[in-house]
């Protein structure tokens, strides 16, 4: 119903999609940004960004990613607070792999306080980990549009062409291998998903079934965005 770009006349709001890696949350938060003209705010595509920058924080942050473990909570959040001093911000962002610890959760409530916005859900993308190896190990992105597929789920209609720009470069992520996920499950389990409690004890907490195919998770987050912005 509110398909065909951004849905002018809805109030911003701020979604969080909290899910290991593998969930989609990347899919799904630029499904999102294209359907409602919210914000995608990946701090993972920051992070890159700042190791392919060669920043002080990427030069910190590179080997730990690599290992598939979390960067500190030092240098996300002043990455993230970085990117939320942007004017598009006001439009309403969708958090896409933030936060992920207990202190990156109650640093993006005082954070939301002090511009006077709030979480409007955050949205747990359930899914079982062992089908999560097969998607990450499948993950390829378009270098140039940025836009993601996977090797047997979301494939480009013509082989290594993007069906979005017609770019050929595409890029496989160094962190998407077997043995990296295994240990961002692990991290995942032990510092992230606490989160879900926290959420659901601030009454704002959605789940949904992200084990379904990509279409039937975007309507079932459509439904999400509409309750929370009606
Ligand atoms: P995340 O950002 O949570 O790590 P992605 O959105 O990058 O996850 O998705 C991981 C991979 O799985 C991508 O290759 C994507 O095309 C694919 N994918 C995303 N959602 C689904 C789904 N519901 N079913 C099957 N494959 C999916
Ligand atoms: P995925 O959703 O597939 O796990 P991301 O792109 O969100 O991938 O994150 C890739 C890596 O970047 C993580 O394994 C971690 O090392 C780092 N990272 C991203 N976001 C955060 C965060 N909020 N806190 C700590 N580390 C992060
Ligand atoms: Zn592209």
């Amino acid at each position: 119903m509110m398909d065909g770009g951004n849905y002018s006349g809805m109030r911003p709001i701020n979604l969080i999609l909290l899910g290991p890696p593998g969930a989609g949350k990347g899919t799904q938060a630029r499904i999102l940004e294209e359907k409602f003209g919210l914000v995608q705010l990946s701090t993972g595509d920051l992070l890159r960004a700042a190791v392919a920058a060669g920043t002080e924080a990427g030069k910190a942050a590179k080997a730990v990613m690599e290992a598939g473990e979390l960067v500190s909570d030092e240098i996300v959040l002043a990455i993230l607070k970085d990117r939320m001093a942007d004017d598009d911000v006001a439009k309403g962002v969708i958090l896409d792999g933030f936060p992920r610890t207990q202190a990156q959760a109650q640093a993006l409530d005082a954070l939301m306080r002090e511009s006077g916005q709030k979480i409007d859900s955050a949205v747990s993308l359930s899914v079982d980990d062992e089908a999560m190896v097969e998607r990450v190990s499948g993950r390829f992105t378009c270098g140039n549009c940025g836009e993601g597929y996977h090797d047997s789920f979301k494939q480009t209609a013509k082989k290594g062409v993007c069906d979005k720009c017609g770019g050929t470069d595409m890029k496989r992520r160094a962190d998407d291998n077997a043995e990296t996920v295994r240990q961002r499950l692990d991290a995942y389990h032990a510092q992230t998903a606490p989160l879900i409690s926290y959420y659901e004890s601030r009454g704002c907490l959605s789940r949904i079934n992200a084990m379904a195919a990509i279409d039937a998770v975007e309507r079932d987050l459509e439904a999400i965005v509409e309750r929370v912005s009606a």
